[in-house]
């Protein structure tokens, strides 16, 4: 048997336009055997692509280069250069029959907007056109003709939180071999309304639930689609062709694929407002912390300071809010701050320090000067626990635990993070259970790691992760409820193939 050259890797990054750029060496690149062994049995979407690839006895795995980096400012465009440099390479040296790549979808660079559609352009240039590149995507890509036209396959995952990469993964491989097979012939109709969606964006719930479903059935029902991804673009960059999205995949030309598109670029415009927040302020939730009816802990969501949505994690306005709060309560949090983790590494366990506490990266906040005891310091890395992101890791550098006031458990990291899963405070000897609250950097992604540990609330709380229509100046894109566009709120269907 001859064996199919399938050639994986990762380069994933969701760039805050308004955040302070990523340095290069916050990035961890992994390469070789070692991609494989960590992206095995793990919940993303690459874990997906190897564990579908490993179980094929007609496969050669070939390892390129991973990259899995949190949310945060536009990435360095040298980095990007040289990455792009050695998948160059190493697709040269290698020969793949195929390409199956993890990519976030929203990625810019300090020169670049759309990071992705030049990536897989360039590849495709270096490859030719016999080889098929698969890619699997966030939904909230800012999804564009360019990434379109130069993958084979290039889908989305479907729900939000985003407990489908995993399957993503697995979907893209299945697609993928039914190209190389030359039993799929890939054409996408793409359709765009000019909006941001404020809020209401899990997927199981309002609008997105219903249009999902729709999706869904109409997968089902016509053997012509093969996929139907919805995006919500990333509302923190500034993208000339922005907006709400939908894909049709279908096999060959689909004759109805304009007017489904269509119809769900229409939908998001028409129940704009249906997407609109409503969210507690930090005291309305530090109440509901204190008068709480059952033990269990509350999960705050720090919406304005998420990681997980490119903002530094520096904040400290909850924990402030809390020391001053009536009822002494106890909680934990991280805090983003190297500087006060290196401080209290030279000063050691056990240690009192006076600190200027996180405030050092976002523009909004200033440092917190406040004093703690030293409680844990930590070089090693700490995994997630999942379901969401398990075993990823959990990406915060060395980090020190402080004790603040004999009741707030601090973790202070010196990179943002994931910062959504109960082992970021287990892992330094802080039992989740026995807290009245901790603060997660995520809206979604959190949740399902907390099951039956603790119970959700989310805050509106200042910071670069918290949209607020205006706030984030639009240069490039013409998007409500930033510009009134309803004069012109769609954008008309694109059909787009190799
Ligand atoms: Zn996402």
């Amino acid at each position: 048997m001859v064996k199919k050259r399938i050639a994986v890797g990762r380069l994933f990054h969701e760039s805050h336009g308004y955040a302070l750029p990523t340095p290069a060496e916050n990035i961890t690149v992994v390469r070789g055997d070692k991609l494989i062994e960590g992206a095995k049995g793990n919940g993303t979407t690459l874990g997906g692509i190897v564990d579908a690839l490993l179980e094929r006895h007609d496969v050669e795995l070939l390892a390129i280069s991973d990259s899995m980096i949190a949310p945060s400012g536009l990435i360095e465009h040298g980095f990007y250069l040289e990455q792009r440099r050695f998948w160059e390479d190493q697709v040269k040296r290698l020969e793949p029959d195929a390409l199956i790549i993890d990519l976030h979808g929203s990625m810019g660079t300090t020169a670049l907007e759309d990071a992705e559609g030049d990536f897989l352009a360039h590849i495709r240039t270096i490859v030719g056109e016999s080889v098929v590149i698969g890619v699997g995507l966030d939904l909230h890509a800012n999804i564009t003709p360019a990434m379109l036209t130069a993958a084979d396959i290039c889908i989305a995952c479907k729900q939000n939180p985003h407990d489908d990469y995993y399957d993503t993964g697995t979907r893209v491989v299945e697609l993928v071999f039914e190209v190389l097979a030359g039993r799929l012939h890939p054409v996408y109709t793409l359709a765009k309304a000019r909006m941001l969606t404020p809020g209401k964006l899990e997927t199981h719930l309002g609008p997105l639930k219903e249009m999902h479903a729709r999706a869904r059935t109409l997968e089902q029902s016509t053997s012509a689609i093969v996929d139907i991804s919805l995006y919500n673009a990333y509302r923190f960059a500034d993208f000339t062709d922005m907006g709400q999205a939908a894909v049709l995949l279908s096999d060959g030309r689909y004759s109805q694929a304009e007017g489904i598109v269509l119809e769900f670029a229409q939908e998001f415009w028409d129940r704009r407002e249906e997407f609109k927040d409503d969210l507690l302020t930090v005291d309305e939730a530090l109440n509901a912390v204190a008068e709480r009816p059952d033990r269990l802990p509350r999960v705050l969501a720090d919406l304005g300071d998420r990681t997980l949505a490119g903002a530094p994690g520096d904040s400290t306005l909850i924990l402030q809010a809390a020391l001053s709060h009536a009822r002494p309560l106890k909680g934990a949090m991280t805090v983003h701050d190297s500087e006060t983790v290196a401080q209290a590494h030279s000063a050691g366990i056990g240690a009192r320090l006076g600190m200027r506490l996180g405030g050092k990266m976002t523009p909004l906040y200033e440092p917190f000067e406040v004093e703690g005891v030293v409680r844990v310091i930590n070089h090693d890395d700490v995994k997630l626990f999942g379901p969401n992101f398990a075993r990823e890791s959990a990406g915060m550098g060395d980090t020190a635990l402080v004790e603040i006031d004999n009741r707030f458990q601090v973790i202070v990291t010196s990179k943002p993070g994931f910062i959504v899963d109960p082992n970021i405070f287990e892992s330094h000897g802080v039992r989740v259970s026995d807290q009245d609250f901790v603060v997660m950097k995520s809206q979604f992604h959190f949740n399902r790691n907390f099951e039956g540990l603790a119970t959700s609330l989310y805050l509106a709380t200042p910071g670069l992760a918290y949209y607020v229509p205006g706030a984030f100046e639009k240069n490039r894109a013409r998007v409500w409820p930033d510009t009134d566009v309803s004069d012109d709120p769609i954008i008309a269907p694109q059909v787009l193939h190799r």
